[in-house]
């Protein structure tokens, strides 16, 4: 059964949520950093967290994948730190799918958005040092925090293969299982070949 449609006939957010991962989706723990950071769509024109409208929804979505409670802290100084925590992150898997360092302004947006959701350092049960959120982060800081402790405790070949797509039309984000580890894009039939017919273009030009 389909979900219920609204009268615009736009799809339901759920469904927007679970299309985050379902291209290409990345292993445990880096699928809720894909999660997140696919609830903005540039080529379908979305942004899930763009405003209280659909946010509350796409939050509650995404802290339900989870076992948690939909987030109540849901307002726009929320919605904005989350927004800046995504996109500081996006920066990083665009690094990844360029195959470079990430630069100094990456750095200090990483830096920034740790700062901002308190993490902090502790030990798993192996020993290994883990970033974790704050004991008393609820709701949306949690999520934000979250995100940021996942791709510390990632391992790191499987870091770099969580990539945000090269087309700056684009940035969505899927995780490269090629074994050379070279993938650019989100889907080579979607932005692979606009890309190459911009080339053949200017080379025709
Ligand atoms: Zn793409």
């Amino acid at each position: 059964m389909r979900a219920s449609r609204s009268e615009s006939d736009a799809p339901a957010v759920k469904d927007l949520v679970d299309k985050a991962l379902s291209l290409k989706p990345a292993p445990a723990p880096l699928h809720h950093v894909q999660l997140l950071l696919n609830t903005r769509n540039l080529l379908a024109g979305y942004d899930l967290l763009a405003d209280e409208a659909t946010a509350p929804e796409c939050l509650a979505a995404i802290a339900a994948s989870d076992g948690q409670r939909a987030p109540r802290d849901c307002d726009e100084a929320t919605l904005s730190l989350l927004r800046e925590v995504r996109e500081a992150v996006r920066d990083l898997l665009l690094a990844h799918a360029n195959g470079l360092p990430p630069d100094h302004e990456v750095r200090e947006r990483i830096r920034a958005a740790a700062a901002a959701v308190r993490l902090s350092v502790d030990l798993d049960p192996s020993g290994r040092p883990i970033a974790v959120p704050p004991d008393d982060s609820d709701g949306v800081h949690r999520i934000a925090a979250e995100t940021l402790a996942a791709i510390t405790s990632a391992e790191p070949d499987q870091l770099h293969r969580l990539k945000a797509c090269v087309n700056p039309d684009c940035g969505w984000v899927f995780y490269d299982t090629s074994r050379s580890r070279s993938g650019t894009w989100c889907a080579m039939n979607v932005c692979g070949a606009r890309h190459k017919m911009e080339r053949y273009r200017s080379r025709r030009r």
